[in-house]
């Protein structure tokens, strides 16, 4: 009997309205190959549907994604929304409320795009984020006494299970990659937090003795990751830090529109989350002319997740043979539509 899963889609806003269907499509041939089929549901949430029920998501949505083998998201945001408002926030509550403590961010290079660095060496790197703990737990608050005094603070939080259990997950990845493990903090100066986290880190690393360790600055790393990126096999950093570090992942490959990730459970005791590392991008949304291959890439990323794997590795292949042969967003320089660019990865499976 062919496998089926349950996927919750929720395009969001913006852009994700019209890369979520096409990386639909690609799904749904690529399971089609692989003699798999998948029942989607979508859910129409977001900051669109705030402005009309003043919450990101009905208040029993977790209840209602807690069934379905993975979420396939877009993204959500919209000008006209404050999204200053995160106790409303749609991707906090699912990473938070689903225990999504790893956040999965891989950079590597596209054939056949350009890039802005001058080096041409290969790059192929995962970056582990931190997600549910640091600096967005969002603590803290206002102290605005008066017109001319105030102060605003934000409280970060680090707990040995929290670091423990990403880094043993960034140990193991690196174990199935090529085994290095670069821990980026900035202890010398966040010398209470950071440092623990270091401490953690270090003991954790004890127990892969197969795994290289190197520990680096979040302020080396940046200009590290422009110099020589071909370094890194898995980054494994906090909350902040890589929300900054993948943006900059994004910029070296080319385009914010081709990095795809997963929002991890890594114990499978509630679905995972799939989302492109951008936003909704309104400035560029209902023309037809966003960049879906971060989309599509996540797609690859949560069948890989849910077990089927083969046919992931058959989306990525047909990812690398679409722009070798010149199926490029403007954002590429490239004339090709988001749909075009859909076309051609289905054509390439
Ligand atoms: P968020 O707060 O959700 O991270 P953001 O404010 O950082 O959102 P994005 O929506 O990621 O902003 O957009 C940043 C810039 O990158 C915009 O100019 C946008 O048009 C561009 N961009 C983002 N995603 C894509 C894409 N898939 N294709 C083409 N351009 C994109
Ligand atoms: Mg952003």
């Amino acid at each position: 009997m062919s496998k089926n899963y349950k996927i919750a889609v929720v395009p969001g806003d913006g852009i994700g309205k019209e890369i979520v269907p096409e990386g639909l499509r690609v799904i749904n041939a690529v399971a089609e190959k692989h003699g798999f089929s998948i029942d989607t549901e979508e859910f129409a949430w977001g900051a669109g549907y705030y402005i009309e029920n003043n919450e990101f998501m009905p208040e029993n949505g977790l209840e209602t994604l807690k069934n379905f083998d993975a979420v396939y998201f877009g993204s959500v945001g919209l000008p006209q929304v404050d999204d200053t408002l995160p106790a409303k926030d749609y991707t906090f509550k699912v990473r938070t409320g689903f225990n999504q403590y790893v956040n999965y961010r891989p950079v590597r290079t596209y054939p056949g795009v350009q890039r802005p660095l001058r080096s041409e060496k290969h790059i192929d790197f995962v970056i582990v984020r931190e997600n549910t703990e640091g600096e967005f737990v969002q603590m803290g608050g206002q102290y605005l006494p008066d017109e001319a005094n105030g102060m605003g603070i934000d409280t970060s939080v680090f707990t040995r299970k929290g670091i423990e259990r990403v880094a043993h997950y960034a140990f193991k990845l690196a174990q199935k990659r090529r085994k290095k493990v670069t821990h980026i903090t900035k202890s010398n100066t966040l010398i209470n937090s950071l440092s623990y986290w270091d401490r953690v880190i270090a003991e954790v690393a004890q127990e892969y003795p197969d795994v290289e360790h190197e520990q680096m600055y979040i302020d080396n790393s940046t200009a590290m990751f422009v110099l020589k990126p071909e370094i890194f096999d898995v980054v494994l950093t906090t909350n902040l830090f890589g929300d900054i570090l993948s943006d900059l992942g994004g910029a070296v490959m080319g385009s914010l529109g081709l990095g795809g990730s997963g929002n991890i459970n890594p114990e499978k005791d509630f679905p995972s989350m799939f989302e492109p590392i951008h936003g909704s991008a309104p400035d560029i949304a209902g023309q037809n002319i966003a960049n879906p291959y971060g989309q599509i890439w996540s797609a690859a990323i949560m069948l890989e997740h849910i077990g089927e794997a083969e046919a992931a590795k058959n989306i990525m292949d047909a990812i690398d043979k679409s722009t070798s042969e010149g199926a490029l967003t403007v954002d590429l320089g490239g004339k090709a539509s988001t749909s075009d660019v859909a076309d051609a990865v289905i054509k390439n499976l």
